[in-house]
């Protein structure tokens, strides 16, 4: 069932990124200066005419990303606010990282303050079948995708009723959770309306931030 929504996610990702380009071609056409015929992703000489389209074509998208970013985020956490966390305890028994256990200590030990409230409260599972146990569509969602290279873990505090026994002082990552609405979440837990009604507006935030990256580093790459 997740693979299917993740192939979903993908097509609904292609679609707003490739209208997102198209937008986003049309607003550098729109400042090109009147007779100049030049491609935006060629090297001019600074200070003429092309040097010129392209930093304001810079600034131009940065302002429309800000904007974006501004509103999409409001947005989102207004949704965000309609909802609640029941306690169904997945999240506390269920978390994914693309990094080791001993990888998330080095981070720690470097300053990374994800990693370090991480670890504070989350251990490596040590065998497979439990934590197919906790979300079993997960894990089939991983393997339909041969997707591998992941660890999971689980909160060394949470209690056999899922509740937690420290939560006046869980981590600011407990509190924040769940923080991407294009994330996966359990069939249980209480955000569900809020992933599915800020879906959108986070793949167009993430289309606009990869698009404008793109051309604030091919541009950069010229001079
Ligand atoms: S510290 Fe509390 S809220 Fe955070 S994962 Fe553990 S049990 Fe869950
Ligand atoms: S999965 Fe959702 S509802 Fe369940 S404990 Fe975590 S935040 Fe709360």
């Amino acid at each position: 069932m997740l693979t299917a929504e993740y192939e979903r996610l993908k097509s609904s990702y292609r679609e707003v990124f490739l209208d997102t380009a198209n937008e986003i071609r049309a607003v550098v056409e729109s400042v090109r200066p009147s007779d100049f015929e030049g491609d935006i992703f060629k090297s001019y000489e600074i200070g003429s005419v092309g040097f010129n389209w392209q930093q304001i074509v810079l600034s131009v998208l940065d302002i429309r990303y800000c904007g974006y970013k501004k509103s999409g985020l409001r947005q989102i956490q207004s949704f965000r606010d309609e909802c609640n966390c029941v306690g169904c305890g997945v999240c506390c028994n269920f978390a994914v990282s693309e990094f080791s256990p001993e990888e998330l200590k080095l981070k720690a030990e470097n300053g990374d303050n994800f990693a370090s409230q991480f670890i504070s409260v989350f251990v490596p599972y040590k065998d497979m079948n439990e934590v197919e146990k906790i979300y079993p569509e997960y894990v089939q969602m991983l393997k339909d995708n041969g997707e591998s290279g992941y660890y999971f873990y689980h909160c060394q505090k949470v209690t056999d009723d899922n509740k937690c026994p420290d939560y006046e002082n869980r981590p600011q990552i407990c509190r924040d959770f769940p923080d991407n609405p294009i994330a996966f979440l359990p069939k249980t837990c209480g955000f569900k309306d809020w992933k599915l009604k800020s879906e959108s507006v986070s793949l167009k935030l993430n289309a606009e931030a990869e698009i404008i990256n793109f051309y604030k580093e091919k541009i950069k790459e010229l001079y």
